[in-house]
C-alpha cells in the first residue's frame, strides 16, 4: 500500500516519513513509550529484558530510562540501575525483592520514617519481622543480628537527627555475617562518599561497602522540588536481577518527562550541592551560637553526634583536612525552657524557609519535628528541647539569615 491508497486517519498514524538520524544536543531526545514496535514475531519473541541491547515495553525500558539508569549507577560507583517512582518505592521494592515471611530485617532507629512505617505495616502483615538498631553503636547490630536476619538498612546521617553512624564498620559486620546491607544514601547522592566503598579512611578495606545503594532522586539529583523518582544501584548481576524482577512483577513505571527532569539537572547536581552545603554551613554555624538553640545537628561540625564517622568516610585525609561536603541540612535543638508554641511561632514566621518535607530543591524549607514521638526514647546524645530541621535552597546567604533572625525575633522576643 502507498500512502495515496490508504485513509488519512491511517495515514496519520502508520506515515512513512522519519527524521535523520544523527540529531545530536546537549540534552538528550525523550522518548516516550508503554507499546514498543519489533520487526518481526521472531524478534518479539527473541527479545530478552534482561539486556539493554534492545526495548520490550515501555514498563522495562525506553533509551530515556536506559540513560538515566547508567547515568545514576555511575554516580553511585555501581553497575546496574533500577529506577522507581518516588525514594520510597526503591525501599519498598528492595524489601519485597529479599524478603519472605519469616525473615527479619534490621533498620536504624533514626532511619527515615515511611521506612520504619512500611516495616511496621505491610511486612509486619506478611509475616516479616523487623528490629530498631542503634545507628551509633556497632555492637547493637552485631547483638540484634539472628540466623533470620536477611537484610540490614544503613542510613548516613539519620535524616532528622543527623547522628552520622559507622557505616563501615556496619558494612563489615553483616558481610561477615552473610546479611546483605542496603545503604539509603539520598543524603550522600553519590557525592559525599562512595557506598560501595566504605573502607576509605577507616580500618576496614575495600569491599566493605553497602550491596545495595538506594537514593531518593526526589531530592538532589532532580534538584527541582517537582519530581518523586527513586533508584536502586548495585554493583552484583545477580541482586540486580532480583531487584529487576520484583519491579518489574510489581509493576514500578516512571514517566519519561520526570527522567528527562533529572537528566537535565544531574549536571548541574555537583554545583548545587556544593553551593547548597556552603550556605547551610555558614547557617548552621550562625544559628548554632544564639542563645535559644541548646544543640546544633550537623554531621560536619565538631560535637555533632557520629562527626568523627563523617570525618573519617567524608573527608579527603580521613583527618578533616579535606574539603569533606554534607548536604544543605542541618537541624537544632531549642533549648527546653522555650514551649513547641514558641517553636511553631518560629517556623510560622520565616518567610523564605517555607514550611514543607524534603530537600536539595531550590527553596529553603524548614520543619519542627516532635521527636518524643518519633523515638522510643529520647537519645542520650541529643538535648531536651524542640528539634526543628532546616534544608538550604539556592537562596542568597544573607537573606537566608536574615529570614532567620528576624523569626527568632518575632517567637522569642
Ligand atoms: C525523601 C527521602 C526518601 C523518600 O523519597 P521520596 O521520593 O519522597 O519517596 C527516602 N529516604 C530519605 C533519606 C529521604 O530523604
Amino acid at each position: 500500500m502507498s500512502t495515496s491508497e490508504i485513509d488519512p486517519v491511517t495515514t496519520l498514524i502508520h506515515h512513512p516519513y522519519a527524521p535523520p538520524a544523527g540529531f545530536l544536543a546537549p540534552q538528550p531526545g525523550v522518548f516516550k513509550a508503554s507499546t514498543v514496535f519489533f520487526p518481526s514475531v521472531a524478534a518479539m519473541r527473541a527479545r530478552n529484558w534482561k539486556e539493554k541491547s534492545g526495548y520490550t515495553y515501555g514498563l522495562h525500558g525506553t533509551p530515556t530510562t536506559f540513560m538515566l539508569e547508567e547515568r545514576i549507577a555511575t554516580l553511585e560507583g555501581g553497575r546496574h540501575c533500577v529506577l522507581l517512582p518516588s525514594g520510597l518505592a526503591a525501599i519498598a521494592n528492595v524489601n519485597l525483592a529479599l524478603l519472605e515471611a519469616g525473615d527479619e530485617l534490621l533498620i536504624p532507629d533514626n532511619a527515615y520514617g515511611p521506612n520504619k512505617a512500611l516495616a511496621e505495616g505491610e511486612l509486619a502483615r506478611w509475616g516479616i519481622t523487623h528490629q530498631l538498631y542503634d545507628a551509633l553503636d556497632p555492637a547493637d547490630l552485631q547483638a540484634r543480628i539472628t540466623p533470620r536476619t536477611r537484610l540490614v538498612w544503613l542510613e548516613a546521617p539519620g535524616s532528622v537527627t543527623m547522628e552520622f553512624p559507622p557505616l563501615a564498620h556496619h558494612a563489615h559486620i553483616c558481610r561477615q555475617q552473610g546479611v546483605i546491607t542496603a545503604l539509603d544514601n539520598t543524603w550522600g547522592a553519590g557525592l559525599a562518599f562512595n557506598g560501595f566503598d566504605l573502607g576509605r579512611g577507616a580500618r576496614f578495606t575495600p569491599g566493605s561497602g553497602a550491596d545495595i545503594v538506594v537514593q531518593a532522586l526526589t531530592k538532589y539529583p532532580s534538584g527541582g522540588g517537582d519530581v518523586l523518582m527513586g533508584s536502586a544501584v548495585t554493583r552484583d548481576e545477580a541482586l540486580h536481577l532480583k531487584l529487576k524482577l520484583t519491579h518489574m512483577r510489581l509493576g514500578w513505571g516512571i514517566g519519561a518527562n520526570d527522567a528527562e527532569a533529572v537528566l537535565r539537572a544531574l549536571p548541574s547536581m555537583a554545583l548545587r550541592y556544593r553551593a547548597q552545603d556552603e550556605v547551610a554551613r555558614a547557617l548552621a554555624a550562625w544559628l548554632g551560637q544564639q542563645p535559644q538553640v541548646a544543640q546544633l545537628l550537623h554531621p560536619a561540625f565538631a560535637g555533632s553526634p557520629g562527626h568523627e564517622h563523617w570525618r573519617a568516610l567524608c573527608t579527603e585525609d580521613g583527618q578533616g583536612g579535606g574539603p569533606g561536603l554534607a548536604a544543605g541540612l542541618f537541624s537544632v535543638i531549642f533549648d527546653a525552657r522555650y514551649s513547641a508554641a514558641q517553636v511553631d511561632a518560629f517556623c510560622d514566621a520565616l518567610r523564605l524557609f517555607k514550611l514543607g518535607y524534603s530537600w536539595g530543591g531550590p527553596t529553603s524549607l524548614v520543619v519542627p519535628y516532635d521527636l518524643a514521638a518519633m523515638r522510643m526514647a529520647w537519645p542520650a546524645h541529643i538535648a531536651r528541647g524542640t528539634l526543628v530541621r532546616f534544608s538550604v535552597g539556592l537562596e542568597a546567604a544573607a537573606d537566608l539569615r536574615q529570614d532567620l533572625q528576624q523569626a527568632l525575633g518575632v517567637a522569642f522576643g
